[in-house]
Parts: structure tokens; sequence; C-alpha cells
């Protein structure tokens, strides 16, 4: 089935994965609240991330850093100088527009003006009449550099000394800390760093529902290798990515490689891939890798003055490491796997059932509890909701026919329902259904801990 973009965000909003941010003030526009499936969907997410890039790689460790930084961070990143976007207002309509977006969207792709100067850009919109996409004129404003980073003041007095930034990115903070992290977990080069947080920008035009937002998590790796072996680890990381997608069941020919052209690259890098999901939209950038050289460190090191060289204890070489980087949001995997999972199964001539063909780690809800009869078999159910909630995520439903509950667990993805009834209290043992096959075996209540530990192994 082709899921819509607009299928998307209804189901999301009706099974409660995701609901308008505000809602009951109208609403803020582009922000985005997760409900009690769309929470736990997303601390699956960020599980598994965390287990294949920090947790069971030899390589690499975690941190936590915050969100505000000195200040001077930005100013060494480029940030406050680069970090920024061209934007053009609609004079008739009042909207606002990112000049490389029009192109590109004009010229369906096939035109990229990432890089032009401001003056290229405009002649090309006004050479080809691109309309507003709101309101159709063609009467735009000059084109301005408009800075993305959110600002905000330190402490009780506002002045232009206590302004601090809501960080873009997450990397910066590992930046700062790769000395600390380096010596206290006694880390030789290669290794890296990993971390998942908050990051905001300030973004001209975002929509597509989860995809751009103004305040979105990340989840990144910084990975420190000595200058020359940058390409291997590059190429390492690439393959790592691709593969962590697919082990969530995102289907390979739903994911492309984009490697940025040499001119196209920002002047740190000595390369860039981007990593790019089918959404319903077409393809676009899920996960941005991008080998960063030694730029970071070295500028955070001229601009603090602080060391932040690394001394090999074999070679006792002396080098500012380089840095791989992958960086993934993860509202872009959410909606990805919201994209790749949901689907809508003809079951008869008259019989359809909505199903979410998520991965059964990130499904989120593991296991429902379901009594057949509510007077009969509530408290036989209850017990069973308290000995396997203490493992998994487990809901516990009594409302409604069992049909209706099957095709409710179905429709939000729960890889195994369990109904208790009759057998249950007389030769203690339970249905277990399984989500895609709908087929059902019964087995003992005391073997249901083990038998689940090995199903979500
Ligand atoms: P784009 O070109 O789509 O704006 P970017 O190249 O600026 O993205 P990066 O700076 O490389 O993005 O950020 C790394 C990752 O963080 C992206 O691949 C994406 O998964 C996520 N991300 C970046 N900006 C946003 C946003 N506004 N909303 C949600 N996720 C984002």
């Amino acid at each position: 089935m082709k899921t819509t973009l607009e299928g998307i965000v209804s189901y999301a909003k009706q099974y409660g994965f995701i609901f308008q941010g505000s809602e009951i003030y109208g609403g803020l526009a582009n922000t985005w609240d997760y409900g009690p499936l769309g929470v736990e969907l997303k601390n699956n997410i960020k599980k598994a991330w965390w287990d294949a890039f920090v947790k069971t790689n030899k390589y690499n460790v975690g941190l936590d850093s915050s969100i505000f930084l000195n200040p001077e961070t930005w100013v060494a990143s480029g940030h406050v100088s680069g970090f920024q976007d061209p934007l053009m207002d609609c004079k008739s309509c009042k909207t606002r527009h990112r000049a490389d977006k029009l192109i590109e969207a004009f010229s369906n792709g096939t035109v990229d003006a990432d890089g032009w100067d401001k003056q290229k850009m405009y002649q090309y919109i006004v050479d080809n009449q691109i309309k507003c996409p709101k309101c159709g004129e063609v009467n735009y404003t000059e084109i301005r550099e408009f800075n993305l980073m959110f600002k905000t003041a330190q402490g009780v007095v506002e002045d232009s000394k206590n302004i601090i930034y809501l960080r873009p990115e997450t990397a910066q903070g590992i930046f700062l800390n790769f000395k600390n992290v380096q010596r206290t977990a006694r880390k030789k080069v290669p290794f890296g760093i990993g971390q998942i947080g908050k990051s905001f920008r300030n973004e001209i035009t975002p929509g597509n529902f989860i995809f751009r937002v103004r305040e979105f998590e990340q989840m990144e790796l910084e990975f420190f290798c000595k200058p020359g072996t940058e390409m291997e680890w590059f190429g390492y990381w690439k393959t790592y990515c691709a593969d962590f997608l697919k082990s969530l069941g995102l289907s390979s020919d739903h994911i492309k490689l984009y490697n940025h052209p040499e001119e196209k690259l920002s002047f740190y890098s000595n390369a860039t891939t981007d990593i790019l999901y089918q959404y319903p939209w077409g393809f676009d950038e899920l996960w941005g890798i991008a080998s960063r050289t030694n730029y970071d460190l070295k500028s955070h090191m001229d601009h603090s003055g602080e060391s932040l060289e690394y001394l090999d204890p074999e070679t006792n070489e002396k080098y500012i490491p380089y840095v791989v980087e992958p960086s993934l949001g993860v509202e872009r995997l959410f909606l990805a796997l919201l994209t790749e999972s949901l689907d809508e199964e003809v079951l008869g001539e008259n019989d359809t059932r909505t199903i979410l063909r998520i991965h059964k780690k990130l499904a989120p809800v593991s296991i429902a509890v379901l009594p057949l009869m509510k007077k009969y078999h509530t408290e036989k159910s209850e017990e069973i909701f308290a000995l396997l909630s203490k493992h998994f995520n487990v809901q516990y439903d009594d409302a409604g026919n069992i049909g209706k509950r099957y095709r409710r667990q179905d429709a939000i993805g729960t890889p195994y329902c369990i109904t208790i009834d009759e057998e249950t209290l007389t030769l203690g043992t339970v249905t277990v259904r399984d989500r895609d096959t709908m087929s059902q075996i019964k087995l003992p209540v005391n073997e249901l801990k083990t038998y689940f530990e090995n199903q979500f192994e």
C-alpha cells in the first residue's frame, strides 16, 4: 500500500502517537507533542540507536552534554557567521520562503542551488518567474541571510553579554568534552562519543509533519581517528548506518545514498554522504554522514587556547584527530518507520485491517493482555499483566469485543496478544496471537516470560 503523508498524520493523531502542539490554544505552528504510543516509539528508537552505536560498539562511549554552551562555542564552530539560509518574503501574501528550496521545487530537484550566492539565486527565480507556492504571485523581496540559531538571554539582565543560544546540533558539546572523555574513559584513538539530545533550529520553512521542525532530537556520533585513516572510517560508518536502518526493517529499496559532489562540500568536509529515505513525497535526507577533518577540534583549540591534541601512546606522535560524524534525527527515523510499516491489509472481500508492521523491538506496546470476558477473567488477567509488565511493555485492554481489540492492537503494531479465557482458569493456558500471521498458539502461563524473552531477544 502507498502511504500518504495525510494518512500518516491522521493515523498518528487517531491512535495517540502525535498531537498538534498547544492544541487547545489553537496550536503553535509546527510543534508536535508525542502521546502515549509516540513516546514509547521514540524511546525505543533512541534505545535501538544507543544499543547499536554506544552500548554494543567496542569503539564508542556516551555523553549527555548541556543544551546551553558558552557562546564562544558557536563562534568557533562557524555557526554565528555561517549557519544561515537564504530567505525571501512574498510581498503579496507575506509568506517566507527559502530561495534555494523554491528553485529546487521548481526544477523538480534537477537544479541544486546549495552554494549559489544570493544574486545568482534571485536572478534564477526572476528569470524563471518562479511563483510563490502560497499565492502564485512573483513579487519577492531581496534575498537575506537568516541565522537559524535561537537566541535567548541568560540571567536576569537582558544585554548583549548575556546572549546564549539553544544548540542547533548536539555535536559541539561532544567536541568541547573530547579531552574529558578521552582521559576519563581511557580511550585510545580511534574511538567515538555518542550523544542523544534536543537541538533547535529556527527553520524558515518547516513542514512535512515531523520531518522538518524547529525543535527536534538528534542522535549523533563523533568518531575520532588518526588523520589519513578517515576515509576508511567514513566507509565503515556508512555501511554501519545503512545496516542499522535495514536491521530496523527499512527496506533497501527505500534507502538511497547520496554522495555530495566535491564542489558542493562544506569547506571543512572532505566527504559527505546523506542516507535518503523514500518518504511519501519522495527521497529525502534521513541521515547525514560527514567526514569533518580536524576542523572542529582545531577551531575550538584556536578559540579556547586549550590543547585538544592527542598523544599517541604507542608512537609518541601528537596530532589533532580527524572526525567522522553520522548524525540522525529521531523524528526523521520515526516518520520513516511509520511510512515503511503502516499498511492496510485486505483480508477478505469486505474485510481489511490497519496494521503497523513495525519491528518487534520498536513496537510501542510489546504485548497486549486481553481478558476474554471482563466478568470472569479479570483477576487472572491482572495477575498476568503484573507478571509480564515488569519485563515488557504491556497494555491491558478489556473494552469491546475480542475481535475489535485484536484489530486495535494490529493497528498500533503490537506483536503479540494474550487472551485469557476459561481454559486459563481450568488448565492454566492462554492463547497467544501473532500480529503478522494472526495465527494463535496455546501456552502455559508459567512459560510466558521465557517465551517472550526469546521472541524479543
Ligand atoms: P536539511 O538539509 O534537511 O535541512 P541538514 O543537512 O541541515 O538537513 P544536518 O545539519 O546534517 O541536517 O543534521 C543532521 C540530521 O539532523 C539530519 O540528517 C536530520 O536527520 C536531522 N535534522 C536536521 N534538521 C532537522 C529539522 N529541522 N527537523 C528534524 N530533523 C532535523
